[in-house]
């Protein structure tokens, strides 16, 4: 039977990731995968899921099923973190959790594909390479509009704006709220309110992934212009992420939430959605869930993540400001937020990068910003002047 199977091409990031394990120089720099490196190049578990995972752990008296949706409590205290507190307590907004945001995306696109089976799904190029995967095996047509030029690392809006003038009505338009991966680049806030208005007035949907919120200029502030979107469309879904700003990347943690035009309309999307899920993982794994829910309940612990996500913050955003300095032709790294970059390298360069220097990134160029380190950036600048300018 298995003989009937195509050969998958190697994931390029496991490639990537087996070639910078098997390198046996010392200072070897990795830039490749999109995980949080603190000055020391670890990814530790943060102080607040420490001690919630503690609380969890003594506290929890059964491993006793959960719900289809999830732990309610988390998706409850995480709403107004993610949509601000009046859109959490607006019964148009209907959530559930879900596994990592990966699922949330997944969930999003099996709910569009039977809600309107025509919908195409727009996607700016690039975009985080799994999206496309993640709307394809859902059945939807995926449509690229033109979003970023690498070479300038400009935001091509009127060029996206008058692709986004052929979508048809009930097409989906996919959003990073903020920290794009993989480029960084953000819309200002009156483009955000330009294209609030198209989706409005086309009867596009907008599904918006807030994977990285905190991790640009603050909880609030990265949320913000999504949050101005929200109260001018109708109907949106909201995909979110645990993985990137609580560190729970394995637990699988995220939430889904749909905006409805009316209650009955989120929660009848809802119903929908928890049947799909129920076909596919069944119910969303716990552990992470529980920890986030006692973090979120406790004001020390709350205290305690935001600090430590404010010192994440604070080290991507100086690491990006240090890289500006020492290469002046990536002067625009300092204006772009989350972890990533897209470089202007052509695919040459970047595996002499790796073959000459021992730098690890992927093959288009996007670096993680947080694989630097004040010890490691001026090597890497230094590598890299040089083959900006090819
Ligand atoms: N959206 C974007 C833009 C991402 O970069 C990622 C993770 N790389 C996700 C969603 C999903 O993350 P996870 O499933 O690990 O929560």
């Amino acid at each position: 039977l298995f003989d009937a199977l195509d050969d998958q091409p190697l994931d390029a990031m496991l490639t990537l990731l087996r070639q910078l394990r098997s390198d046996p120089r010392d200072g070897k720099i990795d830039l490749g995968i999109g995980v949080y490196g603190d000055e020391k190049g670890r990814t530790p578990v943060m102080q607040a899921v420490r001690q919630a995972e503690r609380i969890v752990a003594e506290a929890q008296t059964t491993k006793a099923y959960v719900a289809a949706e999830g732990d309610a409590r988390f998706v409850s205290l995480l709403a107004p973190i993610v949509l601000g507190a009046a859109r959490a307590a607006d019964d148009r907004y209907c959530g559930m959790q879900t596994p990592g945001g990966t699922g949330a995306l997944r969930l999003a696109a099996e709910l569009i594909a039977r809600a309107n089976p025509d919908a195409r799904i727009w996607v700016g190029t690039p975009s985080w390479v799994n999206h496309y995967g993640l709307m394809r095996s859902a059945g939807l047509t995926v449509l690229e509009h033109p979003f970023f030029d690498q070479a300038t690392q400009t935001i091509l809006f009127d060029e996206m704006m008058s692709a986004l003038e052929t979508a048809r009505t009930g097409d989906v338009l996919l959003l990073h709220a903020c920290c794009h991966n993989p480029t960084g680049a953000g819309f200002t806030t009156d483009q955000w309110r330009a294209i609030a208005d198209l989706c409005a007035r086309k009867g596009l949907l907008p599904l918006v992934d807030i994977a990285y919120q905190g991790l640009g200029h603050g909880l609030e502030e990265d949320a913000a212009n999504m949050r101005a979107l929200l109260d001018i469309v109708p109907e949106a879904l909201i995909t979110a992420s645990c993985s990137k700003n609580f560190g729970l990347y394995r637990e699988r943690l995220g939430a889904l939430w749909i905006r409805g035009s009316h209650a009955q309309a989120a929660l009848r999307a809802r119903a929908t959605c928890m049947k799909v899920g129920r076909s596919m993982w069944s119910m969303p794994p716990d552990h992470g869930a529980s920890v986030v829910r006692t973090i979120l309940e406790s004001p020390e612990l709350t205290a305690s993540w935001q600090a430590e996500l404010t010192t994440m913050r604070a080290r991507l955003n100086a690491m990006r400001a240090e890289l500006a300095r020492a290469v002046p032709q990536l002067a625009s790294v300092a204006q772009q937020t989350g972890m990533f970059a897209l470089l202007p390298l052509s695919r040459e360069a970047v595996t002499e990068l790796r073959v000459r220097d021992g730098i690890y990134m992927i093959e288009n160029g996007r670096m993680n910003i947080a694989g630097l380190t004040s010890e490691n950036l001026p090597r890497f600048a230094a590598a890299l002047a040089p083959s900006l300018s090819k």
